[in-house]
């Protein structure tokens, strides 16, 4: 059994190593617990010790804790896994957040599947960064034009970018990648106030990551052990 208390309270204070580290502002890095393919029980000690993020990718086992863990009131889900278009009602419906969003059409869905009386989901577009074919996301060039169409979608807010860089041992190499991502944030803040989240950084590149702008890290392994 994992110590889950104790594994938020030394992500956490590496957070705060970093951020000092790299001359980034106290506390603009938030952590979003990765709680895919762990039960229940587990969430719910993780936020008893003060967490309240949660990211899940396999949506029928994240509607599952959603609904039994309502009560559970600041409670936020963000889902972050692949988006088949079938699958849209319900990531638009049950999720706070959606980091994962990939295609136009996946855009556009989620933007007339959200309940109009929510407030307007919160989305992050994913870009693949190191044109990986077996990894979804707009390309580089795509994003600008498909930050623009989400700008014009009411029940859509767009606040920024995910990224999932190729696995890389190297602190140097892994930054070079984050670095391609946070550039192309810079430029898309320009085009809103609302974008305010450069989600990336993992368990094992949460360094990389926050030297190079992230403001949230998305980490399962190190809180909750491995998943088999
Ligand atoms: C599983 C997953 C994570 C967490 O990965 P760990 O290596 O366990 O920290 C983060 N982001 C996405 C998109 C994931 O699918």
């Amino acid at each position: 059994m994992q110590n889950t208390e104790e594994n938020i309270k030394n992500i956490q204070s590496k957070i705060e190593l970093y951020e000092k580290n790299y001359h980034r502002l106290p506390h603009c890095v938030k952590l979003m617990a990765v709680s895919k393919k762990k039960p229940q029980e587990l969430i719910e000690q993780v936020y008893a010790s003060g967490q309240r993020i949660f990211g899940e990718s396999y949506l029928q086992e994240a509607m599952q804790k959603i609904e039994a863990l309502q009560y559970l009131e600041d409670i936020q889900w963000h889902f972050i896994g692949p988006i088949q278009s079938n699958k849209t009602r319900d990531i638009a419906n049950h999720f706070n957040w959606v980091h994962s969003v990939d295609r136009l059409k996946i855009m556009k869905r989620l933007n007339d599947q959200r309940d109009n009386s929510k407030e307007p989901l919160n989305v992050c577009l994913q870009v693949n960064i190191d044109n990986e074919a077996s990894k979804s996301g707009f390309t580089v060039e795509e994003i600008d034009d498909a930050a623009r169409q989400v700008l014009d979608m009411p029940n859509l807010k767009l606040r920024g970018l995910m990224a999932i860089p190729k696995p890389r041992k190297e602190l140097i190499e892994q930054r070079r990648a984050f670095k391609k991502v946070q550039q192309l944030f810079t430029q898309l803040k320009m085009l809103s106030g609302d974008i305010d989240t450069l989600s990336m950084g993992m368990s094992g590149d949460i360094e990389a990551a926050i030297a190079e702008g992230s403001t949230m890290v998305r980490v399962g392994t190190a809180i909750f052990g491995s998943r088999e």
